[in-house]
């Protein structure tokens, strides 16, 4: 069975390390809808538009439905079959499991666990579509078992008002060890001229949050064990050039910041801030302002020491990256773990 846990062929690009990956930066959208359920274009024109906008590989994923890629065929962009599956999850709003990489649905309105083993039995990669907008809490997610990842960003969420950023639900998974990358995406279903409804913001739901991916190739294989391999990064529109842990120092070069945060577990973590009225392309922190583990258990002991907690039993520790460029830019790397998955500060 396909996992994220599948070592990477390559010694020298470590899971979640698009920088030390061999090949080229592909730029692709993992989620969008086609006139094969709510969306306003039909394949050939949707991917039509991504081509033209830049892009160079692009994920259909209908609701319920594989969508047929005759129509795409020809066009100068990888169409990558996928879908959008509705789950019984009684404790969530309204949850859906998109899958990419699979030729059909077979598994529907069932719990998400069982369409997960069926997308992962397909050779597919599964993850929560917008996890803040549809309720899925994070303790929710904690028992999936082949969770490749969950929407980080989601543009036509985000831009409808309605609770597009998750990455609280990606740090909840995180902190307790869960391997899972984190991806923007459009979500796209509406054409140029959608009219917003009455009140409403113009939705954007196209060229608003993509992925970045490292892949020898341009080619569906490539692209999906490339994001398998968590060798890509997540944007609204700030470039992240390198981010390189050595001897006890992670550096980070980027287009132009006003914000470089270096995300961990609870208590930890730091930010790098411009100069007013000035901006950043780098900066370099100590691993042990991080999730680094002899911080975490420093940290842990003084926050104790302040009065009766609990001591958490298990931890991950891991930090991540997010370029904020002053104004929408968001840029957010997938996680960089240290040592092990789960670290238990009683056993360190
Ligand atoms: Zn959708």
């Amino acid at each position: 069975m396909p996992s994220h846990f599948a070592p990477v062929s390559d010694e020298d690009a470590p899971a979640g390390d698009p920088f030390r990956a061999p090949g080229e930066w592909y730029r692709g959208n993992t989620h969008t809808h086609s006139t094969c359920s709510d969306g306003k274009l039909s394949v050939g024109q949707v991917a039509d538009w991504y081509e033209r906008h830049g892009y160079d590989f692009l994920c259909i994923t209908d609701h319920n439905v594989v969508a047929p890629l005759d129509e795409a065929a020809g066009a100068g962009i990888v169409v990558i079959p996928g879908a959008e599956i509705g789950v019984a999850w009684p404790q969530a709003a309204l949850a859906e499991v998109c899958a990419i990489g699979i030729r059909e649905v077979r598994r529907k309105h069932v719990h998400p666990q069982e369409v997960i083993d069926d997308v992962l039995d397909q050779g597919g990669i599964p993850f929560i579509s917008h996890p803040h907008m549809s309720g899925v809490y994070s303790s929710l997610m904690m028992d999936l078992e082949g969770l490749v990842g969950i929407e980080i960003f989601n543009a036509a969420c985000q831009h409808s008002g309605r609770r597009g950023v998750s990455t609280t639900h990606w740090d909840d998974l995180l902190t307790c060890g869960r391997r899972v990358w984190g991806w923007a995406c459009d979500d796209r279903h509406t054409d140029d001229e959608y009219p917003p409804p009455p009140g409403c913001l113009p939705y954007r739901d196209h060229a608003k949050g993509w992925i970045m991916v490292r892949a020898p190739r341009r080619s569906e294989e490539a692209i999906l064990q490339a994001i398998r391999d968590g060798h890509f990064y997540s944007t609204t529109g700030p470039t992240i050039h390198d981010i390189r842990v050595e001897e006890g120092m992670i550096h980070v070069r980027c287009s132009e910041a006003k914000q470089i945060t270096f995300a961990s577990v609870p208590w930890t973590g730091t930010r790098v801030h411009a100069e007013p009225g000035g901006s950043l392309t780098e900066a370099s922190v100590s691993t042990g302002a991080v999730g680094e583990p002899s911080r975490i258990m420093g940290t842990i002991a003084n926050s104790a020491n302040l009065g009766d907690h609990p001591r958490p039993k298990k931890m991950g520790s891991y930090f991540r990256v997010e370029i904020w460029d002053g104004e929408d830019g968001y840029a957010w790397s997938n996680p960089h773990w240290f040592g092990t998955a789960s670290w238990t500060p009683d056993e360190a």
